[in-house]
């Protein structure tokens, strides 16, 4: 059965790949070959999908593929943005961070807020390919549900008026910003 190594140490995201991904591939995580994560020193979430995808495929000789991605929030200059998990390392939780976002919110009148994720295939001698896929959406008012990860229950995707966190996971995985950057992603690499 072909490989693929699914570069990320965030269970969310890599429950979301590995669904995304054909029952073909046998899908590895980093946990399992005792790897650990790059240093996210991109500046842009692209800069970082590469960066995650190259030092990943030093070490296998299949295909890696890989994400950087966060929540960008217009009334707060697309902060947290590439910033989203070293924000909430930062304060202790996600859920912590999430209180964070919301009380700086308070005054704010704007809550248009988008997820972005870069996603980074590259197979062994190959060149890196870089996707991007973005959703829009608000920012709610409290945190509501726990059916998600990450920023999940404070993001109320447009069109809809339930958060990401309340909503069933299998739901959420065929409309968010994962899955759109996937499908632009599987329009190049069809075995995907
Ligand atoms: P990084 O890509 O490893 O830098 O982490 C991005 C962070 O953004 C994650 O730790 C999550 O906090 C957040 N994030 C990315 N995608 C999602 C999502 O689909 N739902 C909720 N939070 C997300």
């Amino acid at each position: 059965m072909k490989k693929i190594l699914i570069g990320t140490h965030n269970k969310g995201k890599y429950k979301e790949i590995s669904y995304l991904i054909s029952k073909k591939f046998r899908k590895i995580s980093p946990n399992k070959l005792k790897i650990k994560s790059p240093k996210e020193t991109g500046k842009t979430f692209a800069s970082n999908s590469k960066l995650k995808a190259l030092y990943f495929s030093k070490y296998v000789a299949y295909p890696v593929i890989s994400d950087d991605s966060g929540l960008c929030i217009k009334s707060l200059n697309n902060r947290p943005g590439i910033f989203s998990a070293r924000l909430a390392k930062r304060k202790g939780s996600f859920f912590k961070a999430m209180e964070y976002l919301l009380k700086k919110m308070k005054r704010k009148k704007n809550r248009s807020a988008f997820f972005i994720c870069s996603l980074s295939y590259k197979i062994p001698k190959g060149k890196i390919i870089t996707v991007e896929g973005k959703i829009m959406g608000k920012i709610s008012n409290k945190i509501l549900g726990n059916k998600g990860f990450g920023y999940d229950s404070i993001f109320i995707p447009e069109s809809h008026s339930i958060t990401f966190g309340q909503m069933a996971k299998r739901k959420k995985i065929n409309l968010d910003h994962r899955y759109l950057a996937f499908k632009k992603l599987k329009k190049k690499i069809k075995i995907l």
